[in-house]
């Protein structure tokens, strides 16, 4: 074990609180975002792997969470971090809207999904630059869903509308795909997917496949474990969030403001994907900024009592709890 990881008895815990936030815009599939918040000794953390991670794979997720309700955080070198908005899978249009809207120089967009054509993603790239205006930063993520040859067609097409782009975000799934599309375009390459849910981010060789690491402190285990993935990688990070309410995304925020060195915008703007929060103070982007907080905030009591889900889906989460929590 780390000496930074912290455990607690399940029973020992103040408070274990079932949550249900419905999101605005289906992203990643799902259209409600589900989680338990734990109530420990030093405050508050979240537990909330997606539903495709297993017990096995959502062990890193219960540590990030006990990390902070029973743990620390390291002491952050800056106060506010920059922020990128999201533009998910929606037309042009609405892509305009919401990138114009953010108030965020940098922007987002999700790409290669099943409901856009490559045509489509053209257009709604140019509209995201459009108004962003030349002096922002317009990324991509591909989640993965590109082989190498249409990686590289999409990347020059997507470059091009988008008068340059800042990166493209896990074009392919395998790190040696990635690799093979950094020889092709000039585009920097970011690795995601391939951190995250490698078998161990610690000793991932991402260099050579990629430019730029995207690290999420739930799924890596927590802020410290995260810091040393970011130490191993040698690669500039971005802190990117996995749409959390505000209390998981504190410790989100706590990894961005306790990184050496940040040098792009972070995916951490994501409160605007959910209706409602667990929190009455959320972690929304003002000016495309985030606060580093020193402790996550604690829930509202109105506000998770809103959140909370139906008595299935309470014990469907709470059995989850104690099966990963076994597996420590
Ligand atoms: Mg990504």
């Amino acid at each position: 074990m780390d000496s930074n990881e912290a455990t607690i008895d399940l029973t020992d815990l103040d408070a274990v609180r079932v949550y249900a936030l419905p999101m605005h815009t289906r992203f990643r599939g799902i259209t409600v975002r589900e989680g338990v918040l734990l109530g420990g000794p030093s405050g508050w953390g979240e537990f909330c792997p997606f539903e495709d991670y297993s017990d096995a794979e959502s062990v890193p997720w219960l540590n990030a969470a006990l990390e902070a309700c029973a743990g620390n955080w390291p002491e952050p070198v800056r106060e506010v971090v920059p922020v990128n908005c999201t533009v998910p899978a929606v037309d042009a249009d609405r892509c305009h809207e919401i990138a114009a809207n953010s108030g965020c120089s940098t922007a987002k967009v999700k790409v290669a999904d099943a409901a856009q054509t490559p045509g489509e993603d053209i257009e709604r790239v140019a509209a995201v630059r459009d108004a962003l205006g030349g002096s922002g930063a317009v990324r991509v993520d591909a989640n993965g869903l590109w082989d190498v040859d249409s990686a590289t067609t999409r990347i020059r097409e997507l470059d091009r509308a988008a008068g340059g782009l800042e990166y493209v975000e896990q074009p392919c799934a395998t790190l040696d795909e990635l690799a093979a599309v950094r020889r092709r375009v000039d585009v920097r390459i970011a690795a995601d997917e391939s951190i995250r849910r490698a078998e161990d981010p610690l000793r991932v060789a991402v260099a050579g496949a990629a430019d730029v690491a995207i690290l999420k402190a739930t799924p890596l285990g927590g802020v410290h474990r995260a810091l040393r993935v970011a130490e191993s990688c040698g690669l500039p990070c971005v802190v990117s969030s996995a749409v959390e309410s505000s209390v998981g995304l504190a410790a989100q925020l706590a990894l961005a403001g306790s990184l050496p060195q940040l040098p792009f915008a972070c995916g951490l703007g994501t409160m605007s994907l959910l209706d409602g929060d667990t929190v009455a103070d959320s972690l929304h982007t003002s000016e495309g900024h985030l606060p580093v907080p020193r402790r996550a905030p604690a829930p509202d009591p109105a506000r998770v009592a809103a959140a909370t889900p139906s008595a299935a889906t309470q014990r469907r989460w709470l059995d989850r709890l104690g099966r990963v929590h076994a597996l420590l």
